[in-house]
């Protein structure tokens, strides 16, 4: 069994770790087989030993009692304790993907008659949530440009229920000023859920600048390894503990315990791999910066990134994706893409394997034309997300395929 402390916590669990340890060691608690490796707890659900335990253990669903993994499962439990541990904050659920994370974060902050703000530049499916099913439910949404702080302070003049937002934003890279909006936000009585998934946990801690909740695609660098879809949600006990705690329960976006499992192994090398991505991201776009055939290179670390200041003190590194766009338009980002021989052609990010698209036609395809206009997605941009290969044959690669474009 772990070793324990004199209130019988296991000592690996004592708060004060830092990021590096709770990503390998975070909440788990050895069971009586004192097992390496955290156990996978394939079960659906769980027997009683008397019906007065059973009874007991519904009629306090909070007692810590497993009853079905709808509810909670054992290994599920140790992963979102473990993201936990390394957000900072007071609760963490798994889900099943990223996008149920998201709706079930926006879902439990309305009802019919609330108004939601939200960043122009979110991800394809977080912007129909917004633009298409909180309308029909009697929620009205906005879009606000991510980096317009008097628009901001326009749409959060009058009163909003939740401001979803995302930074760096997929796929153009743009930074949002997380205090000045979580602070106008809090003014006008919104909650503040952030995206934070091309950050990570390690590159940006939006509870320590004021978010209220964080959600994750785990599908992204916390698996990284292109294994399985996961999602989390993070922030304060009372939010759990009321409106998502029941909408989780009763409307069943649980995770898989086999993929929490998947997802555990993900989060103890994340550091290392979040890490080296970032470096040799900084690299390759210092290498596609000013070269021939490429119009403009976006990665938070360039000096010429609009707001590389405001990056600096935001986030701890540049993080894993570099976006540019392509001289020629469509056709030569086809050919481009068409030419690479080793980055493959994906619309996944966060994985070990280095991974490119085209957004215009793929990931927001589904946006109107003007709409990719606003947010800057020309048929000539394309997002490279750096993975684990040796820098130089990444760069190589890109070398050879500009050549051919
Ligand atoms: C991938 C992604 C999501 C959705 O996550 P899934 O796991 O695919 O459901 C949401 N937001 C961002 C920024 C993403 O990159």
């Amino acid at each position: 069994m772990d070793k324990t402390n004199d209130k019988g916590i296991s000592a690996a669990q004592e708060p004060g770790y830092r990021p590096r340890t709770q990503a390998v060691r975070g909440g788990h608690k050895r069971t009586g087989f004192n097992e390496t490796s955290e156990p996978i707890f394939l079960t659906s659900g769980f027997v009683y030993g008397s019906a007065e335990e059973a009874a007991a253990a519904f009629a306090t669903p909070t007692a810590g009692r497993f009853v079905y993994s709808r509810f909670a499962n054992p290994t599920v439990a140790v992963f979102e304790e473990r993201l936990r541990q390394l957000e900072g904050a007071e609760a963490c659920r798994g889900t099943a993907t990223g996008m149920a994370a998201v709706y079930a974060a926006i879902m439990s902050l309305v009802r019919a008659g609330d108004h939601v703000v939200a960043s122009r530049a979110l991800f394809g499916s977080c912007h129909v949530i917004c633009s298409e099913f909180l309308p029909r439910y009697g929620v009205t949404s906005e879009f606000v440009d991510g980096t317009d702080r008097e628009g901001w302070k326009r749409a959060l003049a009058k009163p909003a229920k939740a401001v979803l937002l995302e930074t760096p934003s997929n796929p153009m890279l743009e930074i949002i000023d997380l205090p000045f909006v979580i602070d106008l936000a809090h003014k006008a009585g919104a909650k503040v859920v952030v995206d934070n998934v091309f950050a990570t946990p390690l590159l940006q801690r939006p509870i320590d600048l004021g978010a209220d909740v964080v959600v994750y695609s785990a599908t992204k660098h916390i698996d990284g390894q292109g294994r399985c879809l996961g999602g989390a949600i993070l922030g304060p006990k009372w939010l759990f503990d009321n409106d998502l705690g029941q909408f989780l329960r009763h409307t069943g976006p649980a995770m898989s315990p086999f993929n929490a499992w998947n997802l555990l192994k993900g989060l103890e090398t994340m550091p290392l791999r979040v890490d080296a991505m970032c470096k040799a991201a900084h690299g390759v776009a210092r290498f596609l910066e000013g070269r021939k055939g490429v119009k403009r290179t976006l990665y938070p670390l360039l000096d010429s990134h609009p707001q590389a200041v405001l990056a600096r003190t935001q986030m701890s590194n540049g993080g894993t994706v570099v976006t540019f766009e392509l001289d020629g338009g469509k056709e030569a980002a086809f050919r481009f893409l068409n030419a690479l021989r080793l980055i493959d052609i994906s619309n996944n990010l966060g994985d070990a394997k280095s991974l490119i698209c085209h957004p215009a036609t793929t990931t927001h395809q589904r946006l109107k034309p003007e709409e990719r206009a606003q947010v800057g997605i020309t048929d000539g941009v394309v997002r490279l997300s750096v993975g684990l290969e040796d820098e130089q044959d990444l760069i190589d690669d890109l070398k050879r395929a500009l050549a051919s474009a």
